[in-house]
């Protein structure tokens, strides 16, 4: 163990960052702002927290956020390890649903998310002496939120604001600030912060040789594959990085890679396939970074999560699908508070980064399943998340640190559009009052890591006895994986197998049905047992285990405020779609003469989606989770609910009748 200690000591030197440490340590010692721009693989985000814990100026905590939650973690197990210590003591992470830290922590990874979340109880953030905002291109919501709030943190903590009261503590405990970010936009940061310094840091890039497709790729997943076994039939080792948009694209490549595999002739080397995205289940990140062993080669298939967050050691190819998954808020269509992930074009940053991961150990390659006029149609870089995304979440946590967003100096600036639908969806929880004030009931919606609306159902529940059913229903519909997973290949069987967690009031109760089911098997089998059962179900252990956790967490947050979770309605039907309708007010819609149902509180007409498990398709209304885009408008997730229930709530039916 001594000698892998020595080993990762002698790797965090060869680093490129390394030898820019004492000019580093230097300018964040004498500027309250430092940018940071450095290739991807140079060493910023796992050493420089070192750096300045080892410079030893600064005693209270370093903060480095991370747009995703699995670099969140699997940076703070690196940098745990090259600390040699255990993780979760010095070096630790936080990210929503889980949490490794100790009293002794001093460097703490954690999601941007979860950084907005210690503003609503420490709003000047004042346990961090170093906050780190890493991955600052991808303009995250959660991001542009922080930077916007560091901007008022340091003239209070750092003494030249406005607030008086404040300069007289000023420089006791001064703040600094550091911004990472892998592309070229780092005036944009230098500017908002008042021209801070601007450092660069080298990286090590090698050539990389490019190829395009002759013509549009319809099925990119079709080609990949073609590509991949095209690479690792012909080409010397190396290993094989793929970008595709999303997890249940990484699933279905991975199945037929793993099936063409088997079928390979013995003289070509073993494939071994890994995966990384975002909700990759904690400890499997590890695997991408083991070494290759000889005669194989490794297939690592990820989002865009690789793109500059992970560096994967050992790549020689790239594939790009030259697709991503987007956040996208479609209010302005469907009068909906959820964001939707659509998949879409990536920008031509995306593709000059995701080519560069081919080229850190030597000459790379880098195939594009898409043609060389679609790179040029390619739009340069991100459109900030904040323009583009729902704002109802972060709204409610900015009220709750007495914050509005009108008065957040953003970057960029949400347009007035998407502001008054956060609002709106506020106003209709009752989480603000008429003059847009903060309730109560809003201020007890955000200490729930929920989407506010769901965190409504479950305040609810309590009014209907009925929070351990809700707080599974809401567990469920907050994991990132379908509970039930499109099956297409076996969709017969998928259905019979299924059909008997079938409840005639649709989807809600159906998830139910299964989670208690699970529960059941959960205290009678062990692991083998409950993978069986999921696999014999057609449905999601992946999802459940989630849920699970996500549950455990929400009974927590239920104790300390003093709700009793163990309220249960049995079988009675009613008081669970109750509580969902309380906090899915904007997704009720009314069936028409014609047999489709329109929103409420919305223009569209949509259809019920053909996997809902609802038994009268002509209930006279309904609630949903959420819309799908197709050539319909379908509402997925569906229940019917009474008339007589939506009657309770004269905000809606105020507005159905202007
Ligand atoms: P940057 O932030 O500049 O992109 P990082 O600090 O993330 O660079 O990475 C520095 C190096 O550490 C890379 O070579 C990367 O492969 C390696 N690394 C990061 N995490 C791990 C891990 N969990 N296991 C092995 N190597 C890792
Ligand atoms: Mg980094």
């Amino acid at each position: 163990n001594r000698k892998a200690f020595r080993h990762l000591q002698e790797q965090r030197k060869q680093l490129p960052i390394a030898r820019g440490r004492e000019s580093l340590i230097r300018s964040i010692a004498s500027n309250d702002v430092t940018i940071i721009l450095g290739e991807t693989g140079s060493g910023k985000t796992t050493q420089l927290p070192q750096y300045l814990l080892e410079g030893g100026s600064y005693h209270g905590q370093i903060a480095v956020t991370q747009p995703r939650r699995v670099a969140a973690t699997s940076l703070a197990a690196r940098v745990s390890a090259e600390q040699g210590q255990a993780l979760g003591t010095l070096v630790g992470y936080s990210v929503r649903f889980d949490e490794r830290v100790g009293l002794g922590t001093r460097i703490k990874y954690l999601t941007d998310g979860m950084l907005v979340r210690e503003m609503m109880n420490d709003p000047l953030l004042t346990c961090y002496d170093v906050v780190i905002v890493d991955e600052a291109h991808e303009r995250t919501l959660r991001t542009d939120i922080v930077l916007a709030s560091l901007k008022r943190i340091l003239a209070l903590r750092n003494g030249n604001g406005v607030d008086s009261s404040a300069k007289g503590k000023a420089k006791a405990n001064p703040l600094k600030v550091v911004i990472m970010s892998a592309t070229l936009d780092a005036e944009k940061f230098s500017k908002f912060f008042e021209s801070a310094p601007v450092l660069y840091v080298k990286g090590r890039q090698h050539p990389v040789s490019i190829y395009y497709t002759s013509s549009s790729q319809s099925d990119y997943l079709d080609a990949a594959l073609r590509t991949f076994f095209q690479i690792h039939v012909d080409r010397p080792p190396g290993d094989v990085l793929i970008f595709l948009p999303g997890q249940d694209d990484i699933e279905n490549l991975e199945s037929s890679l793993r099936m063409y595999a088997n079928q390979l002739p013995q003289n070509v080397p073993d494939v071994i396939i890994c995966s990384l995205y975002a909700s990759l289940p904690n400890g499997q990140q590890a695997k991408v970074f083991l070494p290759t062993p000889p005669d194989s080669r490794k297939c690592i298939l990820a989002t865009n999560i690789a793109e500059t967050s992970i560096t994967i050691p050992g790549v020689r190819y790239v594939i790009d699908s030259g697709k991503q998954k987007e956040k996208r808020h479609l209010a302005r269509i469907a009068g909906s508070g959820f964001d939707t992930l659509l998949t879409t074009d990536i920008t031509k940053s995306s593709a000059t980064q995701r080519a560069g991961r081919a080229g850190r150990e030597g000459h790379g390659y880098c195939f594009r399943l898409y043609t060389e006029e679609a790179f040029n149609s390619m739009i340069a870089s991100v459109e900030p998340e904040v323009l583009r995304s729902s704002l109802t979440s972060v709204y409610l946590q900015l009220k709750v640190i007495g914050q509005d967003l009108d008065t957040m100096p953003f970057m960029d600036r949400p347009d007035q559009e998407s502001v008054g639908s956060a609002l709106r969806t506020l106003w209709l929880l009752d989480a603000i009052d008429d003059s847009r004030h903060l309730t109560d009931f809003g201020r007890s919606l955000a200490v729930f890591p929920l989407e506010p609306q769901y965190a409504a159902t479950l305040l609810a529940s309590v009014k209907h006895n009925c929070t351990a059913e809700v707080m599974s229903v809401v567990a469920l519909l907050s994991s990132s994986s379908p509970l039930f997973p499109d099956t297409s290949s076996q969709r017969d069987k998928a259905n019979e197998a299924r059909t008997k967690f079938r409840h005639p009031s649709g989807d809600h109760w159906t998830m139910l049905n299964v989670f208690r089911a699970y529960d059941e098997v959960c205290a009678s089998e062990g692991k083998s047992g409950r993978k069986d059962w999921c696999k014999h179900n057609f449905v999601n252990q992946r999802a459940l285990r989630e849920a699970w956790s996500i549950r455990a967490q929400l009974r927590g947050i239920c104790e300390r405020m003093d709700i009793d979770w163990s309220l249960s309605c049995g079988n009675e039907e009613s008081p669970l779609l109750r509580s969902l309708l309380r906090g899915l007010l904007q997704h009720v819609a009314l069936l028409q003469p014609d047999g489709t149902y329109k929103q409420v509180m919305g223009p569209s007409v949509v259809k019920i989606h053909p996997s809902s498990f609802l038994t009268d398709k002509r209930s006279p209304a309904i609630i949903y989770n959420e819309l799908v885009y197709t050539t319909n408008i379908y509402a997925r997730g569906v229940s019917a609910v009474y008339k007589s229930f939506i009657a309770e709530f004269p905000k809606l039916t105020g507005m159905r009748l202007s």
